[in-house]
């Protein structure tokens, strides 16, 4: 019997396709034994995985130890190096594997338990503490085994692809979903402005979260449907309501390609204000998408998306070969690269050294990159040889403080200097700009004005941090609202000040993308709205449409409102 379950629509589109569970944790491993004549083949697998991670955690030695970064990490990583040459784990897996034909991740993972176990009567706290780093040992060894070709869902015969069913997903995860025939996924937990959630739209892989205990609900191949749009799942749906599907999936499609007409249309209002549309990247890949939608420049790059998933950092050439390939793709338009977001939903491997008791409140973005002077650098030098090619203006997220924004000035200086010592050529004016998405930050403008040269606006956090809820989970997910007066004063507070002394501001969260605030956000005074490619054309057409003489006055007397019901009526009121 077909049933249908609800949870977040958080990235758009009709996937029909087999459920491939994913468990629940890394280390809930599958259990399978090897025929005899494959154990060679299963020790080498573990051999192979073993070197990997060895060759991962000196790299990554090598890197921290380069800089004055934490000590704690080289020791972390010595600590983690020691235990894979300890017989007592790889060599008693190898046994497991040998002898009771094991397979190599549950044979590590028995190992592990058994180690946990003997470290748990350990009466010294320190001591006893290292549990946790056989654990996390063991976990970066399984990942490699698992990321082994042949784990992933195969293609299937009848060409539907796999709809993935996880308790969670964190972002480098999705990204990695890309080289994969995968149509969709449902997470039991996760926000609509998670990091996750903004992969998903910009794949293009429609993605329902928050569906609490889905993976008990389901079975390993069934056929489901995911609704991203409205936020459902159908589960054992007959032929019927498939074809009803096709039908719809075919509708979306036929009016996204109606859109593309106004591709070399100018966004302009009716009253002839023109306004900019920008993109927001993870990287070059993402270009195909900009030029489609022929986008007026980068607004966002996301450059956190070079380091996240994997265990050795981009050296300043590899930064310097990414920046250099979005700013030579679109000559003569601005391509705006933020510098690290790391942390929070966005952790570095090998960060997890550091357990921090409330990641979103802690050492993440600007934070980070002033913990980690000579990494920061690194990136500012391959931005600053970049900005040679084109119109580069960098940007500094999670503004608090005026002396971050002097630190960054600072390291940007000396950089220049080292490169002007190189005859290393560079963009000598060069913009530097920040987001404005700490209230501290919307309330204490000034400060921050006088030392930028560009402000954006990032709504997903102005929102988390506004209303004191974690943007990456749903049980809060119903509190998460663009729309509260207290948000919407930050946000207009922010445009105006940027207009009243001639600094370009930008919004470059969600909620520019969302056409149901596009004309909310232009009645503000927003001219540079910045979002996921596939987005602009629907927002053109919306500002297309849009009277800013009449619009104005109507978005002055919604600020003025505080009675939410009222609010949003408006603000649905300005779009019809
Ligand atoms: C934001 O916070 O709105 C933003 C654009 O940055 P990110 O989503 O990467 O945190
Ligand atoms: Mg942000």
């Amino acid at each position: 019997m077909p049933f249908t379950l609800h949870g977040l629509a958080v990235s758009q589109g009709i996937a029909i396709g087999h459920v491939h569970l994913v468990s629940h944790a890394l280390l809930e491993v599958n259990h399978y034994h090897v025929a005899p004549r494959y154990l060679d083949e299963e020790l080498a697998r573990l051999d192979e995985a073993l070197a990997t991670v060895q060759g991962e955690l000196i790299g990554l030695k090598a890197v921290t130890t380069a800089g004055q970064a934490h000590s704690e990490v080289g020791a972390f990583v010595d600590l983690q190096l020691m235990m894979l040459a300890d017989p007592m784990l790889v060599d008693a897996a190898r046994q497991l594997v040998t002898e009771r034909r094991c397979n190599a991740e549950w044979a590590l993972v028995q190992q592990m338990e058994h180690l946990v176990e003997q470290f748990r009567q350990i009466e010294d706290p320190y001591l006893r503490e290292r549990q946790a780093d056989v654990v996390q040992v063991v976990e970066r060894l399984v990942k490699v085994l698992l990321g082994h070709p042949g784990h992933l869902p195969p293609r299937r015969r009848d060409g539907l692809g796999s709809i993935v069913v996880a308790h969670d997903l964190s972002p480098a995860d999705t990204i990695g979903f890309r080289d994969h025939n995968i149509a969709g996924f449902v997470t039991d937990v996760g926000g609509p402005t998670s990091h996750t959630a903004i992969v998903a739209r910009s794949l293009k892989i429609p993605a329902v979260v928050g569906l609490h205990h889905v993976r008990d609900l389901l079975e390993d191949d069934e056929l489901i449907i995911v609704d991203g749009t409205r936020g459902v799942i159908i589960v054992a749906p007959d032929e019927e309501i498939v074809e009803e599907y096709r039908l719809r999936r075919s509708e979306l499609e036929i009016e996204r390609s109606k859109l593309n007409r106004l591709r070399d249309t100018r966004a302009a209002t009716l009253d002839g204000e023109e306004v900019n549309l920008l993109a927001n990247i993870e990287g070059p890949k993402d270009l195909p998408a900009v030029k489609t939608a022929n986008a007026d420049g980068i607004g966002l790059y996301r450059t956190e998306f070079l380091f996240i998933g994997r265990d050795t950092l981009p050296d300043e050439e590899e930064q310097y070969e990414a920046y250099r390939a979005v700013v030579k793709a679109l000559p003569g338009k601005p391509v705006t690269i933020r510098t690290f977001d790391v942390g929070a939903d966005k952790a570095l491997n090998g960060a997890q050294a550091r357990e921090e008791p409330n990641p979103a409140l802690g050492l993440r973005a600007v934070r980070y990159s002033l913990a980690e002077p000579k990494m920061f650098k690194t990136q500012l030098r391959a931005l600053l040889r970049a900005s040679a090619h084109g119109r580069l203006q960098i940007m500094v997220p999670m503004l608090a403080h005026a002396q971050e924004v002097d630190q960054c000035l600072a390291l940007v200086e000396k950089a220049k200097a080292e490169l002007r010592a190189e005859k290393v050529k560079f963009d000598e004016g060069i913009r530097i700009g920040g987001m404005i998405e700490v209230p501290a930050a919307a309330l204490s403008l000034g400060m921050f004005i006088r030392r930028l040269a560009f402000l954006s606006i990032g709504t997903n956090d102005l929102i988390q941090y506004t209303l004191a809820i974690d943007r990456s989970d749903e049980a809060v997910a119903h509190l998460y609202d663009p729309l509260h007066p207290a948000v919407l004063k930050l946000i207009a507070g922010t445009i105006s000040s940027g207009a009243r002394f001639g600094l370009p501001v930008s919004v470059c969260g969600e909620m520019a993308g969302d056409p149901l605030y596009t004309e909310l956000l232009l009645g503000m005074g927003l001219r540079n709205f910045s979002m996921h490619p596939g987005s602009i054309l629907e927002i053109k057409q919306q500002i297309l449409r849009a009277d800013l003489g009449e619009l104005a006055p109507k978005v002055q007397r919604i600020l003025k409102m505080d009675e939410p019901a009222r609010i949003r009526e408006a603000v649905e009121r300005l779009t019809t």
